[in-house]
């Protein structure tokens, strides 16, 4: 689908501009800029008064002022280093202008003694003497319209002046298109929005410092545009996984019971729900792409069986994919007995499968013995083959973005989707990097949990802490004890949990305490963490590898070292490692003083609450979205005017806009669908383009 012909002039060179030539094409780059529809967007952040006044007696400096002064005598430097001045007279006051390293002909060219000009520029009392320094703008008489009395400040980058990218972009503005309305109409006259191009006008045209606020209507417009474009791209790649490729996966819900009478307790109400969502989902004839978002310890993975279980109901399969092989190996042990008592066959893959016995595998997997594969990354491997693939689960990817969903979907072919992360994600977010799925959301913990006790200890406290440890040990408690990354590096991170599990076997006793860290060989680590599963070691002494998802009930203490370089996420995941049993648990958080301003805020946080979302809310009010997931692999969005922290329900209101446009066009063949093809040209959402339905 190729570009409106309505827009090229936006989409030329930068130099096609007047006043851009190579250089300066070349710095703009570096703000964002590479087309004339760039500028379009590149907004001033603040601005400057530059009222007239009649003199500069009528202000009390230091500040800007603006004046017109009929220009006096030069004085230029008597000595080298000394300021060359030039005298001028307003309307009440004689001052002076005052130039460093500045050249006398190109002074004499600027200001000719005798003549009227406008200046503008900060005035200073210097010896009792008004002066301007260096001002801002000299410009004759005639020329003083090009000087708005509120001037626009836009961001600038190293060879970029206010100047040029305030002409540039004037003559960006000055190609803009009339082009058809993209938004809803009714939405538009609610929020009494001005059209496209009168919105960039104004936007780039402040009257106030008021009309920067987010919440003008030109500006909140321009947000909306940002949101909607997303959404819409999410929309189409929502309905591209969805359109045709689907299958009906209906269970009969013999399998579900079987597991279900056998366990001991019952699902939650919001385990009901999310097993409701997903099997309509499955039993659709539209492809699922769903998220399950539980906080840790929800009981995902009891749902995402019971949505494995639909898809062998209806004589298919099912694979999940976790993101370690700890995991991987948990789930199987967690899960292989339920599936035996069900009759159903569950197997491991791993990469760590190789040979004939990886043979033997793949071809139980092709040909249907294998109703339930669970593993890492290996599950998607090419020559993994399935018989009947009907649903595939990825566990815990929160660091999953749009495309690598997409890809996803491409490789289970038709096989439904299901998403489960662990991190709760505040609503801006979730809307913005997971706008393309459908949601389940598992908002309550199963019953009996006791609250984790969690408190701030210093390291200077470690011989009592270590004593603590022995005591719980001793009344046959089990305990984590997660070391810090130390600046990054995986051999110092080793050094240090290697050093600490010295230490407390020296103090506990040997065999007590066991060792897990990412450089042990896998074979190691998988025996030490079945060791500490079976309780024969009480201390699990680990990296961060634990992070994600490992389940050991009969676990009551988390400490963590040097806490304070953790994030908070980090810090809630690890601390939802206990707290799943029956007894009263721990957190304690081991910091080295003194702490950090936001290290104390991140700590008291944890400390104070459990709540996964709420603490997601305070993380991201503490760093900001890109951060909080990582931002290179993120998948967020950049929007330029727009901010997702704070215009949440303008994003909400962009979503089911989306979202009804598309079902109600979904070829954007109506005059809407036209028009919002222009926004996503405008916006760089090319890719959504190409996923526009043919047909
Ligand atoms: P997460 O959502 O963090 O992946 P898990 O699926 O690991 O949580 O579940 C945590 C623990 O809660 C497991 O030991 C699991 O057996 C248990 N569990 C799951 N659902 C329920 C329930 N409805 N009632 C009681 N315990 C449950
Ligand atoms: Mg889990």
């Amino acid at each position: 689908m190729s570009r409106p012909e309505l827009l090229f002039p936006l989409f030329a060179d930068l130099e096609t501009l007047e006043g851009v030539g190579p250089k300066s094409a070349k710095a703009l780059a570096a703000l964002g800029v590479e087309k004339p529809k760039d500028l379009l967007l590149l907004l001033p952040h603040s601005g400057i008064d530059r009222a007239r006044k009649p003199s500069v007696r009528d202000v009390v400096p230091p500040t800007t002022v603006t004046v017109e002064v009929v220009v006096g005598a030069h004085f230029p430097p008597r000595s080298k280093g000394r300021p060359y001045r030039v005298m001028v007279q307003d309307s009440a006051l004689e001052f002076q202008l005052v130039f460093f390293h500045a050249r006398g002909d190109y002074l004499q060219n600027l200001l000719p003694t005798g003549q009227k000009r406008l200046v503008s520029g900060r005035v200073e009392v210097f010896d009792g003497i008004a002066q301007m320094v260096h001002p801002d703008h000299v410009l004759r008489v005639e020329d003083a319209a090009e000087l708005p009395e509120f001037e626009p400040v836009y961001p600038l980058t190293a060879g970029v002046t206010q100047k040029l990218v305030a002409k540039a972009a004037a003559g960006a503005m000055a190609r803009m298109p009339d082009l058809p309305e993209w938004v809803d109409a009714g939405q538009k006259a609610k929020a009494g929005w001005p059209d496209w191009a009168d919105a960039i006008r104004a936007a780039h045209k402040p009257q106030s410092n008021a009309d920067f606020a987010e919440t003008t209507p030109a500006r909140q417009r321009l947000a909306y545009d940002e949101f909607f474009a997303h959404q819409l791209t999410l929309s189409l790649a929502r309905a591209s996984l969805r359109r045709g490729t689907g299958r009906e996966s209906r269970g009969t819900g013999a399998l579900q019971r079987m597991v279900l009478a056998a366990l001991p307790y019952q699902l939650t109400a919001a385990q009901t729900r999310a097993v409701a969502e997903i099997s309509a989902d499955m039993a659709a004839p539209s492809r699922m792409n769903r998220l399950l978002q539980g906080d840790v310890g929800s009981g995902k993975t009891l749902v995402a069986f019971m949505a494995l279980l639909v898809a062998v109901e209806a004589g298919g399969q099912g694979v999940m994919m976790a993101p370690t092989e700890i995991l991987a190996r948990q789930h199987l042990a967690g899960l292989v007995d339920l599936a035996a008592l069900a009759g159903v066959r569950l197997e491991l893959l791993t990469g760590r499968d190789k040979g004939a016995e990886r043979g033997r595998k793949l071809a139980d997997l092709a040909e249907g013995r294998i109703q339930i594969l669970v593993g890492t990354h290996a599950v998607f491997q090419k020559d993994v083959v399935f018989q009947d693939l009907r649903l595939a689960i990825v566990d815990e990817q929160h660091r999953f973005g749009v495309a690598q969903r997409m890809e996803l979907g491409a490789k289970g072919q038709s096989a439904d989707v299901l998403v489960m992360t662990a991190t709760p994600i505040p609503r801006s977010l979730a809307l913005a990097s997971y706008g393309d799925m459908d949601v389940s959301v598992l908002d309550e913990k199963p019953p009996g949990r006791k609250p984790v006790q969690t408190a701030l200890v210093s390291t200077t406290r470690m011989d009592e802490v270590v004593e603590k440890l022995r005591h719980a040990v001793g009344e046959g408690r089990q305990a984590y004890w997660v070391c810090p990354l130390v600046e990054d590096s995986e051999v110092l991170d080793y050094a240090s949990a290697e050093a600490r599990f010295q230490h407390l076997r020296a103090a506990l006793g040997e065999g007590v305490v066991a060792l897990v860290h990412g450089q042990m060989p896998a074979s190691e680590k998988d025996a030490a963490m079945a060791g500490f599963v079976a309780g024969q070691s009480k201390v699990l002494v680990a990296t961060t590898v634990i992070e994600v998802g490992v389940n050991v009930p009969n676990a009551s203490i988390m400490v963590i070292e040097r806490a304070e370089t953790f994030g908070l996420a980090q810090l809630h995941q690890l601390r939802g490692r206990v707290g799943r049993g029956s007894a009263h648990s721990t957190c304690l958080l081991m910091y080295q003083a003194p702490l950090s301003e936001g290290g104390e805020r991140r700590l008291k946080v944890l400390r104070d609450t459990e709540d996964g979302f709420r603490i997601a809310e305070e993380d991201l009010a503490m760093r900001g979205a890109g951060d909080l997931i990582g931002t290179a692999q993120s998948g967020l969005p950049r929007f330029r005017v727009a901010d997702m922290e704070r215009q949440t329900a303008l994003m909400a209101v962009a979503q089911s806009d989306a979202r009804k446009l598309l079902h109600d066009d979904p070829g954007l063949t109506s005059d809407r669908g036209k028009a919002v093809r222009n926004l996503l040209w405008l916006l760089d959402q090319d890719r959504a383009i190409r996923l526009i339905s043919v047909g």
